[in-house]
């Protein structure tokens, strides 16, 4: 599968995912954050523990962090985020959501992996 097919499913799949925050929740902002990182930031994440891997979906774009912001305050609330990782999973079974991750608790992050 060409990198550019997925590229295009996974945004597909983001605008489908903002869609759902806002209609179960409008109050709730969301904001984007990082889609491509090169591999020298990657590498800084790396070796101050902001990730745990080399190998990281955002040097492919096929990862996106967003923010998440209601009343002005920045949410990162495993149970106030939890319906939007779980959305974000049923609609492939190649997604990830980062607040899912076993290695590091990354509730903004979504991805997806290559099949
Ligand atoms: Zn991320």
């Amino acid at each position: 599968m060409k990198l550019i097919y997925e590229q295009n499913a996974f945004l597909l799949d983001v605008c489908k995912l903002r869609s759902f925050i806002y209609n179960s929740e409008p109050e709730i902002f969301v904001t984007g954050g990082e889609l491509l990182r090169t591999p020298e930031q990657q590498k800084i994440y790396f070796d101050t523990g902001r990730s745990k891997t080399m190998d990281s979906n955002h040097l492919k774009k096929l990862a996106i962090d967003l923010n998440f912001i209601k009343d002005g305050k920045l949410i990162s609330d495993k149970k106030a985020l939890q319906k939007f990782g779980d959305f974000w999973e049923i609609l492939n079974p190649l997604n990830r959501a980062g607040m899912n991750f076993k290695s590091i608790y990354d509730p903004g992050h979504f991805e997806r992996n290559l099949p």
